[in-house]
């Protein structure tokens, strides 16, 4: 019989620790110098794993779906960071303001309702722009040959604040196509940075690469499955 104050994700701290010497080992085969930052993904899971996070030291929460995270915001009564990791219909962009990063911007009409949406609130909103490195048909984000006309468009949109860019690999991809798709994400970050914009930021590697993300340049990794375990359906 489980009694009812067992602690939810028995291990979490334990598996924090764990992913974050890997991460620091990566960082250093790396050579990049930079800071990582984890977020936990929280998708799927209750409420009690934001909290969970937070006891394990991880205060940046990522929810891929806006009424879910909703939801979990309301919940949630410990200070945490929240990124939406997932697309963003363009008529929910009154809810960005309540995220403290969108990883997702992935169209420029996304980018001109969540322009609209700052301004209204009088205030920007931090976004990672969405790049499809390997032009998956599955994915959304912009191809990296159109990075430099998006770049110029977005620095005309005063209540957005492009502060970096996110990727997701291809699964199952090789060591070698994984790297060349980080390296995209770097060289479209250097694109915006260029461009004016404060993108210093990398989001990119999950549970199955954030090893090799790190050694790339990551500065965020969006870890569920390594965390909390295999996701509920
Ligand atoms: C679910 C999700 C993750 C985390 O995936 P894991 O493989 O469980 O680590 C990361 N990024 C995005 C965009 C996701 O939707």
């Amino acid at each position: 019989m489980i009694s009812s104050n067992v602690m939810p994700f028995p291990g979490l701290a334990e598996r924090v620790r764990e992913v974050r010497q890997r991460i620091d080992d990566a960082a250093v085969r790396g050579g990049h110098g930079q800071t990582v930052r984890i977020i936990a993904v929280t998708k799927t899971y209750g409420p009690d794993a934001v909290s969970a996070a937070v006891e394990a030291g991880v205060e940046d929460i990522g929810e891929n779906r806006i009424h879910e995270a909703l939801g979990k915001m309301d919940a949630t009564s410990v200070a945490v960071r929240w990124h939406l990791i997932g697309h963003l219909q363009r008529n929910k962009a009154k809810a960005a303001p309540r995220f403290d990063v969108v990883h997702s911007l992935d169209s420029m009409t996304l980018a001109a309702a969540l322009n609209r949406v700052g301004q209204a609130n009088g205030r920007r909103i931090i976004v990672f722009a969405q790049v499809n490195v390997a032009g998956e048909r599955t994915k959304g984000g912009f191809t990296l040959v159109e990075m430099p006309a998006i770049a110029d468009q977005l620095a005309g949109l005063e209540a957005l604040e492009v502060r970096g860019v996110m990727t997701i690999a291809p699964m199952n991809a090789d060591d070698a196509a994984l790297r060349g798709v980080f390296q995209g994400a770097q060289a479209a970050a250097r694109l915006f940075r260029t461009a004016g914009h404060p993108a210093t930021e990398l989001s990119m590697g999950m549970s199955n690469d954030f090893e090799v993300a790190v050694e790339e340049g990551a500065t965020y990794v969006r870890l569920g499955t390594v965390l909390f375990g295999a996701r509920p359906l």
